[in-house]
């Protein structure tokens, strides 16, 4: 039976001691937490005016970057979505837009200045600069946010740091995981080993060996 203690917990990061548990159980709860839970980010870019300095496709990169809250429970990944609709859904993507006019000085562009179709799906931050934009420039565009993964695109990651470290005595393993901010930590750590899981669930049907 493995023993897990919550050795610290503050929300963006959490610190679990792993006992009784081999190290390379322990090492793929880690790489779950980096590469196969899913997380929130803006994919799909349509820009309709641009006059700043920037090129559209160094802005939607930016955009992509920007860390955005995310609900596991409300949204689907695409691909496991019954919309079948490579344009997605309501249940598969979220939209923000973006609309922002110079002003008399250079003005910058935060993270703060999408506008969400739902209010939970927001960027972790307000104050993420996107692009400047001198007197008379502007940006309008619309971004499309959906869930995806840290295998596909380092956007996804949920977690920034996930790293396992040997305990005070043998057969014991700290697992620390800190969250880009879209997801608390410990549910990074959680939604990992169910993942984890349902693959060895998988395998094991596969091989023929489920009931
Ligand atoms: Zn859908």
């Amino acid at each position: 039976m493995v023993e897990v203690k919550v050795l610290e917990d503050r929300g963006n990061s959490v610190t679990l001691q792993l006992e009784d548990i081999d190290r390379s159980y322990a090492n793929a709860v880690r790489r779950f937490c980096i590469a196969e839970v899913p997380s929130m980010a803006i994919d799909d870019v349509v820009i309709l005016e641009n006059s700043s300095v920037l090129y559209d496709e160094i802005l939607a990169h930016r955009l992509g970057m920007v860390p955005i809250k995310t609900d596991l429970e409300k949204y689907n990944l695409p691909e496991e979505c019954d919309c079948g609709n490579p344009l997605g859904c309501h249940k598969c993507r979220v939209l923000f837009v973006l609309d922002a006019k110079g002003k008399e000085k250079i003005s910058t562009v935060m993270s703060g200045d999408l506008v969400s179709e739902d209010r939970e799906v927001r960027p972790v931050s307000e104050t993420i600069p996107l692009v400047k934009l001198a007197p008379g420039q502007s940006v309008k565009l619309e971004a499309y946010a959906r869930l995806g993964r840290g295998k596909e695109h380092a956007k996804w990651q949920p977690a920034t740091v996930a790293v396992l470290t040997d305990g005070k005595k043998e057969g014991v393993f700290n697992l620390m995981v800190e969250s880009a901010g879209g997801l608390p930590a410990k549910q990074i750590v959680l939604k990992a080993i169910e993942l984890l899981e349902k693959k060895l669930k998988e395998i094991q049907v596969a091989v023929g060996g489920a009931q």
